[in-house]
């Protein structure tokens, strides 16, 4: 692995007969209370030590993930578009400061359909934002949420299940990681860097990973999956990328005491 170029928006990571393309949508703040403890409590001031906080509040990157293979890329996530928070969007300004654009997304993977993952599919003007992209992979247990959504008709007809160990493009392999929602998927990327959605929100939850997010849909299940995935990744040495990471939103995780420390990934590394 090495960082081959990186940017204001974006950061291009080499990994073998792929490259992964991490590309921000932006940033935003959520209310202190979105950390919850393992009953589902607030974690208070103490408990808030160590949390990755802006102007008070908890600091929210939005990132999606490019995988460049010989077949084609695959966008996994494609940010909140125009709906949902001031600021977020950038999709389309973090390709173009990639040296790229919407056209070269030949296909779509979502790890779930929440509204910063699904939203960038459809542009400003409702049509689609990735003209180019044949299919929109999204889980089985998420098909019916995704067509509940107005706002995503006309990417509807691209609609494509996807499960366990499917295959979404060249070197990548579906990882169910149920929790956060139904369906949440994570993606494993030429058996070495895990892109894994929504496992964590907030940098506290690698020194304290029985710590959940408020919108967890079930928060036992998506400790149980972030523990579960947080080993897989140390045991077998795996990267790691998240959709709500620190920057650069790829780095290495470790084994730090009973519980994980995340080291992001630099430029020579
Ligand atoms: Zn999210």
């Amino acid at each position: 692995m090495r960082v081959v170029r990186q940017g204001r928006l974006f950061c291009k990571v080499a990994l073998g007969a792929v490259s992964v393309v991490m590309l921000s949508d932006g940033e935003t703040v959520m209310p202190l209370d979105c950390l919850r403890g393992p009953e589902g409590a607030s974690l208070g001031e103490a408990g808030l030590a160590g949390a990755d906080m802006r102007e008070d509040k908890l600091h929210l990157p939005v990132r999606a993930f490019l995988v460049r293979g010989p077949e084609g890329s695959l966008l996994v996530d494609t940010g909140a578009g125009q709906a949902w928070h001031k600021g977020l969007g950038q999709l389309g300004a973090a390709l173009a400061e990639a040296g790229t654009g919407a056209q070269e997304v030949s296909a779509i993977a979502l790890t779930h359909t929440h509204v910063d993952h699904v939203s960038g599919l459809v542009g400003a003007d409702g049509g689609l934002a990735f003209p180019n992209a044949q299919q929109v992979l999204v889980a089985t247990e998420e098909i019916t949420a995704f067509g509940d959504n107005p706002r995503l008709n006309p990417a509807k007809v691209r609609l494509m299940p996807l499960e366990q160990g499917d295959g979404p493009s060249f070197g990548v392999t579906s990882i169910n990681a149920p929790g956060h929602s139904p369906g949440h998927m994570a993606f494993l990327v030429e058996g070495r860097m895990l892109i894994w959605g929504d496992l964590v929100h907030n940098v506290l939850q690698f020194a304290r990973p029985e710590i959940g997010w408020k919108y967890d849909d079930d928060l036992a299940l998506a400790r149980a999956s972030r523990l579960a995935l947080m080993e897989q990744a140390v045991e077998a040495g795996w990267l790691v990328a998240g959709a709500h990471l620190p920057g650069p939103g790829i780095g290495r995780i470790e084994r730090a005491g009973d519980a994980y420390a995340f080291h992001p990934v630099t430029r020579g590394y």
